[in-house]
């Protein structure tokens, strides 16, 4: 018998099996839920290599680093962005950035009228690249054993973290302790309700499977929220930063033998292969496409990826 959904606690029932995003790991089975629609990866992810450090997750620089930068940072503001309407800045504000990754949005806050933000980070590479990069000290530990005081935080983002962990509605309550009554949180996931999503199927570009083990819906996301002390104010579906790539990307893997052939081919971490290449290379033109598809995707409330802002009750 599947598990109950991560998201809202119905039952779920056995869905698809699809390939690992990480080339060279076997096929994996998830299962669904008809209440909430929101997804469980049933198979664990190999202990035998740890794929948040290795393959897509590496520790080099991707190829074009340098080109991306600018965009990145165009994201990150996007992110603080919905912070900012949510708890204004000042040098008082406590705002903690959840699996703070490099720490590219911790340093950004800080510079941008967050001066108190901090971040926790479990693993050693994004702690060092925060430290040599930005001269940030960010926490290494998880949420759960992470040592920020209970009814400390007035802001705490978690972007594109929830969908990897196995017990999202415990991480929620850590998270719910830290914040003060009032503060907001802000979390991003991939949605598994988008039109991106149905475009990709098992392909999708969001899936990232073994990597990701619960694949949200708004409404799912939204009901596991509200189940753990979280007032949801605000659904945004039209983001840039995930959502217009994820679109091409879910249309040009019909086409190629291997998934998300180009991001592997960025990321340093699959063969050149002379036909997926020239797929990939023919469909650029799709770009403005994709974009223009998403854009009105994301105007429908069925984005690729959704960021919710929520207050702690
Ligand atoms: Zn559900």
């Amino acid at each position: 018998m599947p598990p109950p959904c991560p998201a809202c606690g119905a039952q779920t029932r056995p869905w698809w099996t699809a390939p690992a995003a990480e080339l060279g790991l076997p096929d994996v089975a998830l299962a669904r839920c008809d209440a909430c629609g929101t997804a469980v990866t049933l198979d664990p992810v190999p202990d035998d290599r740890d794929v948040h450090e290795t393959g897509d997750y590496a520790t080099a620089a991707p190829r074009g680093a340098g080109l991306a930068a600018p965009l990145l940072r165009v994201f990150d503001r996007r992110r603080l962005g919905l912070v900012r309407a949510a708890v204004p800045p000042g040098g008082a504000v406590r705002l903690v950035d959840a699996g703070a990754g490099r720490g590219r949005f911790v340093a950004l806050a800080r510079a941008s009228g967050y001066p108190a933000a901090s971040g926790v980070e479990p693993t050693a590479r994004g702690v060092d690249v925060a430290r040599a990069r930005h001269g940030l000290e960010l926490e290494r530990a998880t949420i759960a054993a992470a040592t920020v005081p209970p009814g400390s935080a007035d802001a705490v983002t978690l972007w594109h973290v929830l969908e990897h962990v196995d017990d999202p509605g415990g991480t929620l309550d850590v998270l719910h302790a830290w914040l003060r009554p009032g503060g907001a949180l802000v979390v991003g996931v991939p949605n598994l309700a988008s039109w991106q999503a149905r475009l990709g199927g098992r392909r999708w570009y969001h899936l990232d499977l073994p990597r990701h083990r619960t694949h949200f819906t708004a409404r799912g996301l939204r009901a596991l929220l509200d189940a753990h002390g979280f007032e949801a104010e605000r659904t945004v579906h039209v983001l840039a930063e995930h959502n217009p790539f994820g679109m091409w990307q879910s249309l040009v893997s019909r086409g190629t033998r291997r998934p998300s052939y180009l991001f592997h081919l960025l990321k340093r971490n699959a063969p050149l292969d002379a036909r997926d290449l020239l797929v990939t290379l023919a469909a650029l033109p799709l770009i403005p496409l994709a974009i223009a598809a998403e854009l009105v995707a994301g105007l429908c409330r069925r984005g690729g990826t959704v960021a919710v802002v929520a207050r702690r009750r």
